[in-house]
């Protein structure tokens, strides 16, 4: 268990798969991680989980088109997930896939079943209009000059008899819980969004298909086989079926049940389903809700919309092997606005490495190290008083407030690169190559300045590192290997306070970390 004893819960909403993920997936991936990373480094009991939505008609007709059995097409793609966490260094602590796991198909029975027992299910004849991309049922205005708002594409006519969940009966209580502020969304646009949604008077929703339109696929529903669930029920209750909610034991108890933080990170295209359907399906169930909601916004591509028709998918693969893991993860969590939209460009991804990483961050740590060899013999030497800190000493609580608080990752690392471009000026004001001169030719007071100085940029720099582990875990090493003070037992959070590298202690020689990139090809 934790020193600090608090628990917290995150998790990534579960893509489609029938295709290759793509940057978008890669910005959740990243945001979650970094989250959970911090949440773990605050000695915080922190379970990451992530997985597949594997149960949709999408990968069914994905799979009809390759001539390939649905097993397969998930099994495939599934892989291709999986490998993006590797390749990105994501944390979690599970992976779910929906379509092949007993926890998941006897969870989202048992939570069927719990809605069922409370009288919230029933049987209804009817028609309306699907988009089968969404999953979703649109009324004529929602949609988009006759097409699918998220897809633009014609929605299909369906007409059957289904089941029907009596969303309506949670209105007035999810517009207490989020008054309240028990169900937490961030940000405060899109709570007001939902806010309004909800006020406007909830409709009940279909909550299962014929198993005939599903060509069989999906998880049938308890005591009727010729229907299978709709398959945003059963995808919504991953979040706790991988607690094994359905087939008991503590896991459900110990990180759903007494847990205050359950978080769950998403695109703000499913906001309905997590911060509408997916609490009225708990409150139906008599389960607790997620306590936060975070909604991150949209990457574009070169100014334009991601999609394989206009051919502009970027594969995050691919990034990851022409810039690396870390280029890829700060890019997302420096200059992505955590709930807003941006948009992606090699130039812009390039110019945040050269200036931030390859300038900033890696000349401090070259010329430090550097500096320490050439005028000290490589130890790190005794400051007169404590140094200079050079904003260092406030990241411990910034960063607190920016990622336990607020969920703002780029902030937190705005203010850590804040202190290493203060650290480069410090540099630049002290000269401590004509300290060195002037120490040489006698002078005691610049000998002591030099001290002062040395210590100050490594002790900066280690404190830089430190910071940085929730965000780039391998960068942070990095430089702590350099300044030669790696493998601290310390909780994280007092590795961040101010005066801990030990005079004497022998820093590396210098090699630089992020290598400055030529221009792109594109750009050339
Ligand atoms: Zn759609």
């Amino acid at each position: 268990m934790s020193a600090s004893g608090k628990r917290f819960y995150i998790t990534t909403s579960i893509p489609y798969v029938n295709a290759r993920p793509h940057i978008g997936h890669a910005l959740e991936f990243v945001q979650t991680d970094a989250f959970a990373r911090f949440h773990r480094l605050m000695g915080d009991d922190t379970r990451f989980l992530t997985g597949t939505d594997e149960n949709s008609l999408t990968n069914v007709l994905a799979a009809e088109r390759e001539g390939i059995s649905t097993s397969e097409l998930v099994e495939r793609n599934a892989a291709t997930f999986i490998g993006l966490t590797e390749i990105l260094n994501i944390s979690n602590d599970d992976f779910i896939r929906t379509a092949v796991e007993e926890r998941h198909v006897e969870g989202a029975r048992k939570l069927w079943q719990a809605c069922a027992d409370n009288g919230d299910i029933y049987k209804k004849h009817y028609s309306g209009l699907y988009c089968v991309r969404c999953e979703q049922f649109y009324t004529e205005d929602e949609l988009d000059n006759g097409l699918c708002p998220e897809h633009h594409i014609p929605p299909e006519l369906v007409e059957e008899e289904n089941y029907f969940f009596r969303l309506s009966r949670y209105g007035d209580k999810l517009l207490e819980l989020i008054d309240s502020g028990e169900l937490r969304i961030i940000p405060e646009t899109r709570r007001n969004e939902v806010r309004s949604f909800v006020a406007r008077g909830l409709e009940d929703f279909s909550l299962s298909r014929s198993r005939t339109r599903a060509r069989g696929w999906g998880v049938e529903v308890p005591g009727d086989p010729d229907q299978v669930m709709y398959v945003w029920f059963d995808a919504l209750a991953n979040y706790i079926t991988a607690l094994n909610y359905g087939l008991g034991g503590d896991l459900y108890k110990h990180y759903w049940i007494d847990n205050p933080e359950r978080v769950h990170v998403i695109g703000k295209g499913i906001l309905r389903f997590h911060a509408v359907y997916w609490p009225g399906m708990l409150l139906s169930a008599g389960q607790p809700l997620p306590t936060t909601i975070f909604v991150h916004g949209y990457l574009t591509i070169d100014g334009e919309k991601m999609s394989k028709s206009l051919g502009n998918v970027v594969d995050p693969a691919d990034l990851v092997e022409r810039y690396g893991s870390e280029a890829v993860r700060y890019w997302m969590l420096r200059e992505v606005p955590p709930t807003g939209d941006a948009d992606y460009t090699d130039e812009k991804l390039e110019r945040r490495y050269n200036a931030d990483l390859a300038n900033d961050l890696g000349n401090l740590l070259n010329r430090t190290v550097s500096m320490i060899q050439r005028y000290r013999g490589g130890a790190i030497p005794t400051p007169s008083g404590k140094g200079e800190s050079l904003g260092a000493e406030e990241l411990s609580a910034q960063i607190q407030t920016f990622m336990a608080e607020d969920y703002d990752p780029q902030s937190a690392l705005s203010a850590i690169f804040d202190s290493v471009v203060r650290a480069n000026r410090y540099v630049e004001e002290t000269a401590p190559w004509v300290l060195s001169k002037a120490e040489r030719a006698g002078d005691e007071d610049a000998r002591g300045k030099l001290d002062t100085a040395l210590y100050s940029l490594a002790e900066t720099l280690r404190i830089v590192a430190t910071a940085l582990r929730p965000f780039l875990p391998e960068t942070s090493g990095r430089i702590a290997e350099q300044l030669g003070v790696s493998g601290s037992e310390r909780p994280w959070i007092d590795e961040l306070g101010w005066g801990q590298i030990e005079p004497g202690t022998q820093v590396a020689k210098p090699q630089p970390i992020f290598p400055k990139l030529e221009a792109s090809v594109a750009e050339s």
